[in-house]
Parts: C-alpha cells; sequence; structure tokens
C-alpha cells in the first residue's frame, strides 16, 4: 500500500515566475495567477486555473500553485490547494498567519467548495479573485456547494475578500481551455 503522495509543480513553473521580483498590486499579482492559468493550458501540464500567495506588507511572492489535478490523479490538486500547500512546507506551518506575517492568496477563478474551505483553513487574510463561479461553470467545471454566505464566513472570520479583479482576461484563459478541447473532469 501507498504511504505517501506528491504535490509537485510543471518543470516550466521557473521559466515563468521570477521569484525576486516584489509586487507591488493586485493588478500585478493578478496578472501572475492568470498568466499561470494561461501556460498551464498552453503547455499541457492540467486544468486552467493558477494562484499565487503573497507577503501582504512586502509582496514578497511565497508559492504559486496550478491546477494538477489529471497529470497527478488527485482530485485535491486545485491551482490554490497547491499554492497553499506548498506556501506552507515553505514556512513550515499549517497557518498562513501564525507567524504574525499576513498573507494574501489571489487566484485567476473564484474558488470551488473545496479550495475556498481550504482558504479559511490556510490562514491567509485576503483572498483576490478573477474569473467567477460562473465563468468557470460556463465551460462545464462544477464548483460545488459555495455560496454568498460562504464568502460571508470568510469575511466574518478576518479574510478580505476581493472579486472579479481582471476577470475578461481570467476568463478568456477558461474559454481557450475549452476551445482547444480541454478535458472538463468533474463536469
Ligand atoms: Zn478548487
Amino acid at each position: 500500500m501507498l504511504h505517501s503522495t506528491t504535490i509537485h509543480l510543471p518543470e516550466w513553473i521557473n521559466e515563468v515566475v521570477d521569484w525576486q521580483r516584489r509586487y507591488d498590486n493586485d493588478d500585478e499579482k493578478m496578472a501572475l495567477a492568470i498568466t499561470l492559468s494561461q501556460q498551464n493550458v498552453a503547455r499541457g501540464t492540467g486544468g486552467p486555473f493558477g494562484s499565487a500567495i503573497f507577503e501582504i506588507e512586502t509582496g514578497k511572492l511565497v508559492s504559486v500553485g496550478v491546477n494538477r489535478v489529471m497529470p497527478l490523479s488527485n482530485s485535491s490538486a486545485h491551482g490554490e490547494m497547491v499554492a497553499i500547500m506548498l506556501a506552507e512546507q515553505a514556512v513550515q506551518s499549517f497557518s498562513l498567519g501564525a507567524d504574525g506575517v499576513a498573507r494574501e492568496l489571489f487566484t485567476s477563478c473564484e474558488p470551488c467548495a473545496m479550495c475556498l474551505g481550504g482558504t479559511l483553513w490556510s490562514g491567509v487574510k485576503r483572498l483576490v479573485c478573477a474569473a467567477t463561479a460562473e465563468d468557470a461553470r460556463a465551460i462545464g467545471f462544477d464548483e460545488g456547494p459555495v455560496f454568498e454566505q460562504s464568502y460571508q464566513y470568510l469575511r466574518d472570520a478576518g479574510v478580505e475578500v476581493v472579486r472579479n479583479v481582471q476577470q475578461p482576461a481570467a476568463a478568456a484563459v477558461l474559454q481557450s481551455y475549452v476551445q482547444d478541447g480541454g478535458t472538463i473532469y468533474n463536469g
């Protein structure tokens, strides 16, 4: 029986990500998440979703994630979860806020039910989304039981939520995925 599994990013990540760069504003940060989603489609390494986690105060990039569900045979390997797991390994804590450094998650598409829960448990203080759940559903992806109250729960827990940042660019990546014949798993 297997006793472990591995989550890893595609090999092209370091061609796309500048780990030394400081990101000054939401547009720069979201541009990275959307670029990751677009490259993941273009290079055939997973579904059309990308995420990135930053330190809020410094703009330092902590981790990135792309959807790896099919390549890794792992239904949990959504972009947000991959970014969260790698960030937690980077800071060596199950909480991305326990050390007093506030961190934020940028995602190219509003989180599914799993990832919205994962966002809450991760300890990030801010969630910023591009494409909407409706954009994902429009190409056949099911986001699961996510309700407006779910977002309010996060806000009540101290997580700032910002939506529709660069939504058209992120939605265009979703459309390109389906136009190129990308597989809609869990559809
Ligand atoms: Zn998800």
